[in-house]
């Protein structure tokens, strides 16, 4: 099998899917188009597309590394640690935050899918709550 085979069906699996799989998720959905491949095919495929730029690799915190087409607007996410809520945020709200750092260390930076962690409104109100209520 020709790996630019592969390469295209997990290109095909990212842009279908639209959100964040890992690479065993990815495995998994090729396997269904093509039966005999092998998951170190599938994971040296990803590698080199994550190489090349077009699939981001990211860590959301959920224990495995996520792949995501890297394609059209650049994103970027807020992650909730209490109940896992995944926020997107536009390029043009993390730009400047890169500006700031291009001009104090003189790196151009590259990242196309930078992942922060926090607490959602929910969770936060939800602390709040049991803070009070084990007072009582
Ligand atoms: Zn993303
Ligand atoms: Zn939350």
């Amino acid at each position: 099998m020709r790996s630019s085979s592969v390469d295209f069906y997990i290109l095909e699996t990212l842009r279908e899917e639209h959100s964040h799989l890992s690479s065993h998720e990815v495995f998994e959905q090729i396997q269904k188009q093509l039966p005999a491949v092998n998951p170190s095919t599938v994971y040296r495929a990803l590698d080199r597309l994550v190489k090349c730029g077009k699939v981001s690799v990211s860590d959301m915190g959920t224990g495995a590394e996520v792949y995501e087409l890297a394609e059209g607007e650049i994103h970027h996410h807020i992650v909730c640690q209490g109940c896992g809520k995944i926020i997107t945020l536009c390029h043009e709200d993390v730009d400047p935050f890169f500006a700031t750092l291009e001009r104090k260390t003189g790196f151009h930076i590259v990242t196309n899918h930078l992942v922060l962690f926090g607490e959602c409104t929910d969770c936060q109100k939800k602390r709040v709550e049991a803070g009070h209520s084990a007072k009582e």
